[in-house]
């Protein structure tokens, strides 16, 4: 992180929160949420090398928020299909100066618990700290995969038009709630968002767009060499291979992919990380391999936002905003879609 730490340094965080509940449905929550808050108290003692339930993802984000209330502001980002809102965390060192931001989920397939673990694990390192629940047909079948519902070439190639699939990109391009939300945030600041990160489970791998064609983006080398370069500082720290390539060259076609559509609305950096493992436990990632999952994500992830530093900012804004300050925003969401 040195050259991000020679700036100005902003990270923002997307969280689900309390607000607005309806009483029926914090009912409902509480059943899940109360029997699995464990014992941890202070932040100081949080196991971050252990899954938790949103329950305490939540109090984690409320003790980060109150503990560093000079640099942490939540803000609304929009309610769920359960109606349950999300909020993100923005945390910012006060500035004037122009920001710029990276944004950062995890979570976005509530089955890939590495992920959410992950972000957690970022916010600590920075010292401050499948599918949705709509109801379709006639309440027969639940669930929109989100990261097939964003406006690119929507529902063209590895999705689903049935809603009992894995792979249901819902009723049309941005039908969901959350992915209406994250969309028009993201739409909003996109001139300032230099980076686009999706985190998810499994397969040890760094995607680049595209996943609904195998034509390349523009600056496709560029992608692959940071990207290649964050591979190999992730297997600097324990040895994990990962392998580097667009969606439909190394993985799968997929069509209404968040990282796809980032990449179309102008975002110059689009990665999705899969996380471990190979498939010998797959979604059930043990919790002993959480710490070093994170410890080598966590090299990959600044390899990329050095070099989104020294690619993006420092040619092309510096060069424009000469002596102006640079700022960098991070902007991490976790998303309740259990
Ligand atoms: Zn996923």
């Amino acid at each position: 992180m040195k050259p991000l730490l020679g700036t100005f340094y902003l990270l923002g965080m997307l969280v689900p929160g309390w607000l607005g509940y309806d009483r029926s449905l914090t009912q409902q929550r509480q059943e899940v949420v109360g029997k699995v808050v464990s014992p941890w108290r202070i932040l100081e003692t949080y196991p971050y090398n252990r899954y938790h339930p949103m329950g305490e993802i939540y109090q984690w984000m409320s003790e980060i928020r109150e503990k560093y209330t000079e640099v942490v502001t939540q803000h609304f980002l929009g309610m769920t299909y359960e109606s349950r809102p999300m909020y993100y965390l923005k945390i910012s060192q006060p500035s004037n100066n122009p920001k710029k931001i990276i944004w950062m989920d995890c979570g976005i397939h509530a089955r890939e618990w590495i992920a959410p673990a992950f972000c957690q694990w970022f916010v600590k390192e920075d010292r401050l700290w499948r599918k949705s629940r709509s109801s379709h047909n006639n309440g027969t079948c639940f669930g929109t995969d989100l990261n097939r519902n964003f406006d690119a070439s929507w529902c063209s190639i590895g999705a689903s038009h049935n809603c009992e699939s894995l792979t249901f990109c819902g009723t049309g391009p941005m039908s969901e709630p959350e992915t209406k939300a994250v969309s028009s945030f993201i739409e909003s600041k996109k001139e300032n968002i230099a980076c686009f990160l999706t985190m998810h489970s499994y397969g040890q791998l760094i995607l680049v767009p595209y996943g609904y064609t195998t034509n390349k983006s523009n600056n496709h080398e560029e992608l692959i060499q940071v990207g290649q370069k964050a591979a190999n500082a992730l297997k600097a720290k324990h040895g994990t291979n990962y392998r580097v390539g667009s969606s439909a060259d190394i993985l799968y076609a997929t069509s209404g992919s968040s990282r796809d559509w980032a990449r179309d609305i102008g975002i110059p950096f689009s990665y999705t990380f899969e996380l471990r493992d190979n498939g010998t436990y797959g979604f059930v990632l043990p919790e002993t391999q959480i710490q070093a999952t994170c410890e080598e994500t966590m090299e990959a992830v600044l390899s990329v936002l050095d070099d989104v530093y020294e690619k993006y900012w420092y040619t092309n804004s510096a060069i424009k905003a000469k002596s102006t300050a640079l700022v960098l925003s991070l902007l991490m969401s976790i998303m309740s879609l259990l």
